[in-house]
């Protein structure tokens, strides 16, 4: 293996309270190491920034849901498809790119990991043959579980071990790496047309509630102590005056503790906050509401959230929430996707334009970057955009900008054609906040890594963590006076080196690197009663057999497995 010596940066690592000072970073066969040899490659980082490779907590890459984006909006390849430059793979798309665009472009911008932040159990194969196919980043995947019948009888009993043992169960049959909640009861009730918009809404035929179901798996969550906590996208999702079905489901998490041995604090994850944020009783009163979450946010050590942020583009919308993707399609009479997923959720693909002439649109654009301006503690305030939902994840370096930069945010506000109206409808004009590298480097490094039950591995430099090193083009003694250039350093990275592999220099692909899969082996003490459901199940309701449901290990050919037992 290669020695590597990033010398003379300006280090950026919250792990270890480093803020700005000029260091070195050594790295050995793969990790980061206190010192090298003499012949190690020596990377000149003078003059820039140095920061560990980032952790994108919440996005849509891989699996049934984006290749119908893909199949179903050709028109996406459009925007941008380079040549291949030697020995590398084509890249097309722009909102749902393909696999290997995908793998780049977040090298490029120095990602080391991303969640896939929505596996449907049944198509775990296919989410993972996509993972393997993306190039250089680690990737974990989230299965849904909050529209699953096994989970929904279990819960209406009040059975936790029951509902633990099912959930370790379909974590090691899929590969997956937690529990995801999406707009809980609300997908099961669109097989029936209907939705469950507030947390006391029946769900049809289980006789359940969304706020049962949401402290049944969060409980169940933490009596496995999996890494990651409970991640939940909630109901009424991007409808006017949701904030306060937000609020409250936030609150079910009062009280409970982290149950694990992974270093999170937090026991629900709340998700792309920015489309679940909202004041107002129509879209003609619509408005943020930013504050209010934040101030609930900030007052609860056991919540992480995601931003979420609205980048102002075409994009391709996709959610596990089927019944809010014909919502939309109503509202926008674009094209729509719609697949059921048997026994577990389903699923909606719509385009979607947030046009700078559309007054709603300017207010979500400001109300994801409200949240982010409003986290007191940016340790557990993470960026994303929900990718590709409010814009795909290649603005991240946008949206940094804007979070760093006053001036760059009041240029897009004067832009709008409703200024005036986005401005009385939000508090962004008000808020002179401009977040430093440090607060980036929490936001998108250490917290997010940490919230994963991944920090020993991510989101820092400290010798023993995993060899992800990014090097911007930012001189932290003189940062850029144009916000522009921010973005574009983060863009494109001076140098990435992921798992001690050189895969990025002056913003271009030079390596495949090393690519893994981390998936989280969980196990209970031997539950027959759940062994024999999960069986008769599928004799009676799946139309494939319990043998061809699992995924292989070929499709997930470089593992790095987390054992978690909760009897231990
Ligand atoms: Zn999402």
């Amino acid at each position: 293996m290669t020695e590597i010596l990033v010398k003379n940066g300006y280090i950026i690592d919250p792990t270890r309270k480093i803020d700005g000072e000029v260091a070195d970073v050594a790295i050995k066969d793969g990790k980061i190491v206190e010192t090298v040899s003499s012949s190690a490659k020596v990377i000149d980082a003078k003059g820039k920034v140095v920061m560990a490779g980032a952790v994108d907590v919440h996005a849509h890459v891989a699996g049934p849901k984006v290749n119908v984006g893909r199949l179903f909006r050709p028109e996406d390849k459009l925007f941008k498809s380079p040549m291949a430059q030697k020995n590398f793979r084509i890249e097309s798309g722009f909102s749902v790119p393909s696999t290997f665009k995908t793998g780049y472009d977040y090298a490029r911008m120095g990602y080391a990991f991303v969640l896939e932040a929505a596996m449907p159990p049944l198509h775990s194969p296919h989410v993972h043959e996509e993972i393997h196919d993306t190039p250089i980043i680690d990737e974990a995947a989230l299965p849904v579980f909050a529209n699953n019948w096994f989970v929904m009888e279990y819960l209406k009993n009040g059975e936790i071990e029951n509902t633990a043992a099912y959930i370790a169960w379909l974590i090691r049959a899929t590969k997956g790496f937690g529990v995801k909640l999406v707009n809980p009861g609300g997908t099961a009730a669109w097989g029936w047309g209907l939705n469950c918009l507030t947390l006391d809404d029946p769900v049809p035929y289980f006789d359940i509630t969304p706020a049962e179901i949401i402290r049944g798996l969060v409980e169940a969550n933490e009596y496995l102590g999996l890494p990651h906590s409970a991640h939940i996208h909630q109901n009424n999702l991007g409808n006017p005056g949701n904030y306060t079905v937000t609020i409250d489901s936030l609150k079910i998490a009062e009280g409970i503790k982290p149950k694990n041995k992974f270093g999170r604090e937090q026991v629900m994850h709340s998700t792309h906050l920015q489309f679940h944020s909202y004041g107002g009783d129509s879209w003609a009163t619509f408005e943020s509401r930013a504050k209010e979450v934040m101030d609930y946010v900030n007052k609860q050590n056991n919540l992480t959230i995601d931003l979420g942020c609205v980048t102002l583009d075409e994009t391709t919308t996709m959610t596990a929430d089927g019944p809010f993707e014909h919502h939309l399609n109503s509202l926008n009479h674009l094209k729509w996707a719609n697949v059921d997923v048997e026994l577990e959720t389903a699923a909606g693909v719509v385009p979607y334009v947030y046009d700078k002439d559309i007054k709603v649109c300017g207010i979500q654009w400001a109300v994801g970057l409200e949240l982010g301006l409003y986290a007191k503690d940016p340790m557990r305030a993470f960026i994303t955009t929900d990718h590709p939902n409010a814009g795909p994840f290649t603005r991240y370096p946008r949206v940094i900008k804007w979070l760093m930069s006053k001036k760059a945010r009041e240029d897009v506000l004067k832009s709008f054609k409703y200024s005036d109206k986005v401005i009385d409808a939000t508090n962004l004009h008000g808020i002179d906040r401009e977040l430093t590298l440090y607060e980036i480097a929490e936001m998108t490094r250490a917290g997010p890594a940490r919230a994963l039950g991944l920090g020993s591995m991510y989101g820092g430099l400290t010798p023993g963590m995993d060899g992800n090193v990014a090097v911007f083009d930012l001189d932290y003694k003189a940062m850029p006076t144009d916000p522009e250039l921010i973005e574009r350093a983060f863009q494109r990275a001076s140098w990435f080196i992921k798992s001690g592999v050189v895969v990025v220099k002056d913003g271009e692909i030079t390596a495949h690197g090393n690519k893994r899969t981390i998936w989280v082996n969980a196990k209970v003490k031997d539950n027959r009663q759940v062994n024999r459901d999960i069986r008769e199940s599928f004799k009676r309701d799946y139309t494939v057999g319990i043998d061809n449901y699992p995924v292989w290990d070929v499709l997930a050919p470089n593992p790095l497995v987390i054992d978690v037992n909760a009897e231990a």
